[in-house]
């Protein structure tokens, strides 16, 4: 999970499924075994967060976590007893058996409110052990314990595990105004043009598009730009690309796709770099957009990154 988001609370977007889940907790019918499911990038794991610390607050306004109290000052300061976190270690991409066998030891002290409530970030990346010990917690469930589970690809998990989780499904569909007015608060040093072009080549992802103005891309932008029209149209810069493209990965090879999928979509824009790319053969735009999610999957297992990306680059 990125830290940097969850200093925002209650995102606007979810705000009736947080109220539905909260009234749910007051009248008994939360579920143990909770599965947050939906795309990736729209403030899930924020949400889950938010959930647990209404849960856990003792003197709840409406549905809000009052940020006051004795619980939500141990939030604050990440020492609840009665509240865990678990996501996969930095760089491991796994969560490993001995982060749920600690869960599983958590679950069964007992509590300081009287309730616990334990999040699993990004669910999928359990490994199987891990999934495997899991799977007793969820069949012995323990008493006044809310298990959530939270991920963008439910279909990884074991359906042992899935099947015994009631779902909820987030989505962002129907929120365009909420998400843009909240990223304007969020990033209030950037102009609207600015916030629309990044939340359109993030697919109107509020998460991913808040990452992205943070890191302040849109300099990265305009000289990929630059880069790329150069090389598609002269074929001079291989080396001065591949390497500007391997230090800026992360938003890099999220717009080249973007770039990709758009000429694929035959997009009619004046950008020079989509120019050069719609006159490209259908079936050559389909081969580099594949072989580039190819360099993806493989970018954080290979030292052989930039070489893949120069490679690459020749075939266009
Ligand atoms: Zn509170």
């Amino acid at each position: 999970m990125n830290n940097s988001v969850t200093k925002f609370e209650c995102l606007p977007w979810f705000e009736n499924q947080l109220t539905e889940m909260v009234n749910r907790y007051d009248v008994k019918i939360f579920p143990q075994s909770l599965l947050i499911t939906g795309e990736q990038d729209i403030g899930k794991s924020i949400f889950a967060n938010d959930v647990a610390k209404s849960i856990l607050c003792l003197d709840r306004k409406s549905h809000h976590a009052c940020g006051q109290c004795q619980s939500c000052l141990w939030i604050g300061k990440n020492s609840h007893p009665d509240f865990m976190n678990v996501a996969s270690e930095e760089k491991s991409n796994f969560i490993k058996v001995d982060q749920i066998r600690q869960l599983i030891q958590f679950a069964q002290m007992t509590s300081e409110t009287g309730r616990k409530v334990i999040v699993i970030h990004d669910a999928h990346e359990m490994n199987l052990n891990a999934a495997n010990a899991l799977l007793k917690t969820l069949e012995e469930p323990v008493n006044n314990c809310y298990l959530i589970l939270v991920t963008s690809y439910p279909k990884k998990l074991p359906i042992t595990i899935t099947s015994r989780c009631q779902r909820q499904l987030l989505s962002i569909v129907g929120q365009k105004e909420g998400i843009f007015n909240w990223l304007q608060r969020a990033v209030s040093d950037t102009n609207d043009a600015d916030i629309q072009q990044i939340l359109t080549l993030s697919y109107g992802r509020p998460v991913l598009s808040y990452q992205f103005l943070s890191a302040d891309v849109l300099s990265v932008m305009n000289e990929l730009e630059r880069l790329c029209s150069r090389y598609l149209q002269h074929k001079s810069n291989l080396d001065e690309l591949s390497d500007f493209i391997v230090k800026n990965w992360q938003f890099a090879s999220h717009l080249i796709l973007y770039w990709l999928m758009s000429a694929i979509k035959g997009a009619q824009n004046q950008e020079n770099v989509m120019v050069s790319l719609v006159s490209l053969s259908s079936t050559a735009l389909f081969e580099s957009y594949e072989s580039f999610v190819k360099i993806i999957e493989l970018s954080s297992t290979s030292v052989k990154q930039e070489w893949m990306v120069q490679e690459w680059l020749m075939k266009l």
